[in-house]
């Protein structure tokens, strides 16, 4: 394997994005393990990364997203949808929307269950969210204050928001200090990744503090083109770091990869293990084009399968919003402070001077969780409330007051794919989310509308005196809410599943056909590869994805650091 260019460590982890940051941070504490950590984006300077409401110009700009699109979705009477997912240093935590929240105590027991590994429940679920947390208002029961991930109030409330919140009540949906203590039920104003009004990306959390350790090496701009493999031979078979589940019956491992930076490509090789944290679009496209997934697809491309596993891409489960618009009167919105250039200017200066004010706000405000139906066994819905209203991420706002409550459902039974269209890692993927595909999932989404329209029409409200401008008095009957559904719904940018973890027997073989890892986020059947990012997760966890995909990383970092 002799190259020119070749480049050797002990681990090497693919992007630096959330996952990627905090795996860097605690495999290269040892000084003697050399890690290269590699990020197809650049540096996150760019002022508006920083300042919370520069998402609006982050998100749909190739500076900083890849910019991805959905196929054409029949469940979206057949649109082809904007996926945005983070191109930068911190990944999508340098342009997401800031908010802080583990998800439920279920999702995490589910997993505990779907991978028969109990490291995964909520109590210890619980404790690694503690320990990574830096919260505003120190040590408690729920919370943790000497790790790295600050979570702060909002700096910014709102005379309409705070009266969504009281209807919110009038319809039984509890007004409740804070989210994160394992139900959620209830409704609140969302915590946020931010430090004095700035954000608090994890790269801010995990990357930039030890960017100078000299065993760390972090090249940006540069693009992992394949994962390379080669057949192991019997000798190494026996060594203990394969005999893992998943690995033990490995007829190929992982040497290294092949990268693109400044246009000349390289080689580099570790000397223990490669890391894909290149989040749930790119890590089964890179897995795929390197001929790992299922064997039909992979030849149906023209790439040589080295590795038939069937789920690598598939199980892509996401949150779908489903975004009511309502103009109000009788207070202000961000809409026209925008617009108007007095209050813009003074809005920058009462950020400039203060750090507060509606350019710390995370685009999503308020929140409430609650269930469709009596029959779920804890909240499956989710509120976004935004107090602003613009077409689509990436566009203008409206240029009168008006607010966005957008519902989404928390979790959905469609499931969707990721699949490599080509061998040309260049390519951008083929996206499938089949949203709204199945009964159940319109069920919820109607139910959704009409709840978001309940809590309107309370009388703590009135005085806004709301009008629904999306989807529209006119539009009353379930068929129609359906169709208004597949015509509002889109990404709240929470895709995970497409490598997920599930139960692997002592001879390797999965309980589940779509088991990608082990609960260690082994690869199965290849060794020396791990996959530790959002596409880990056996189902979507109940709320948003962020903090979730950290106890992952978190987790996972503590066993390969025991077992090293
Ligand atoms: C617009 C938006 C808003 C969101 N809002 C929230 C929110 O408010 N709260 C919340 O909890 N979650 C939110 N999320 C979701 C959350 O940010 C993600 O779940 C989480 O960041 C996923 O982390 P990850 O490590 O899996 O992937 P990412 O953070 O996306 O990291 C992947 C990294 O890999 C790099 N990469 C990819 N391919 C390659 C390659 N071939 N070579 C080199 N590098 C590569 C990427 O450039 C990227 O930096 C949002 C996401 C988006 C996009």
């Amino acid at each position: 394997m002799n190259h020119p260019n070749q480049l050797n460590f002990d681990t090497i982890i693919v992007g630096a994005g959330s996952a990627g940051c905090l795996l860097a941070n605690r495999l290269s504490k040892d000084p003697n393990h050399r890690v290269l950590l590699i990020e197809a984006g650049g540096e996150d300077d760019w002022f508006w990364i920083k300042i919370p409401i520069g998402y609006l110009f982050t998100i749909a700009n190739p500076r900083t997203d890849w910019c991805f699109k959905t196929e054409p979705e029949p469940g979206l009477n057949g649109r082809s949808i904007n996926y945005p997912r983070g191109r930068v240093l911190g990944g999508s935590s340098s342009i997401n929307g800031m908010l802080y929240m583990r998800g439920q105590s279920g999702d995490y027991d589910h997993w505990a269950k779907v991978t028969g590994d109990n490291t995964w429940n909520w109590q210890n679920a619980l404790s690694i969210h503690k320990s990574i947390e830096n919260y505003f208002d120190g040590e408690n029961e729920w919370h943790g204050s000497k790790g790295e991930i600050r979570v702060e109030e909002p700096r910014v409330k709102w005379k309409i928001l705070d009266a969504w919140q009281q209807a919110a009540s009038e319809q039984e949906i509890p007004t409740i200090p804070e989210f994160n203590r394992g139900d959620n039920f209830g409704c609140a104003y969302f915590h946020m990744n931010q430090k004095k009004g700035v954000r608090w990306s994890m790269a801010d959390a995990f990357l930039h503090p030890i960017r100078n350790r000299k065993n760390l090496t972090l090249m940006t701009k540069t693009q992992v083109l394949k994962v390379l493999t080669k057949n192991i031979s019997d000798t190494t078979r026996n060594q203990s770091r394969y005999q893992t589940k998943a690995w033990a019956n490995s007829k190929h491992e992982v040497y290294g990869l092949e990268i693109l930076k400044q246009n000349s490509k390289k080689i580099v090789t570790a000397n223990n293990e490669v890391i894909l944290s290149a989040g749930s679009v790119s890590s089964p496209h890179l897995l795929q084009i390197s001929g790992i997934g299922s064997s039909s697809h992979l030849k149906s491309i023209g790439v040589d399968p080295i590795c038939d596993l069937k789920g690598v891409g598939e199980n892509l489960q996401d949150h779908l919003q489903i975004r009511s618009v309502y103009k109000v009167s009788n207070c202000r919105t961000v809409n026209t402070l925008y617009k108007n250039f007095i209050t813009r200017i003074g809005m920058a200066l009462q950020y400039a001077i203060f750090r507060s004010g509606p350019l710390t706000m995370p685009p999503s405000t308020l929140c409430a969780f609650a269930k469709s139906d009596q029959s779920q066994v804890s909240a499956n819905i989710e509120w976004h409330v935004q107090p602003l209203s613009l077409p689509k991420f990436g566009e203008d706002l409206h240029p009168y007051n008006a607010i966005t409550p957008s519902v989404c459902n928390l979790r959905p039974t469609s499931r969707g794919w990721i699949r490599a269209a080509s061998p040309d890692p260049m390519e951008y993927p083929k996206i499938f989310c089949n949203y709204l595909s199945t009964e159940e999932d319109l069920k919820v989404a109607v139910s959704g509308l009409k709840k978001t329209r309940e809590i309107m029409n309370s009388k703590a409200l009135a005085k806004f005196t709301p009008k629904e401008e999306l989807p529209g008095d006119h539009i009353q009957s379930d068929n129609d809410l359906t169709n208004a559904a597949r015509n509002l719904g889109t990404t709240i940018f929470h895709p995970v599943g497409t490598c997920a973890m599930g139960k692997i027997d002592s001879n390797g073989k999965a309980e589940n056909e779509l088991t990608v890892l082990d609960s260690n986020c082994r690869v199965r059947g290849i060794s020396r590869l791990r996959v530790v990012d959002a596409s880990s997760m056996p189902t979507i966890t109940s709320g948003n994805t962020n903090a979730p995909t950290m106890a992952i990383a978190e987790t996972v970092a503590r066993e390969i650091l025991s077992n090293s």
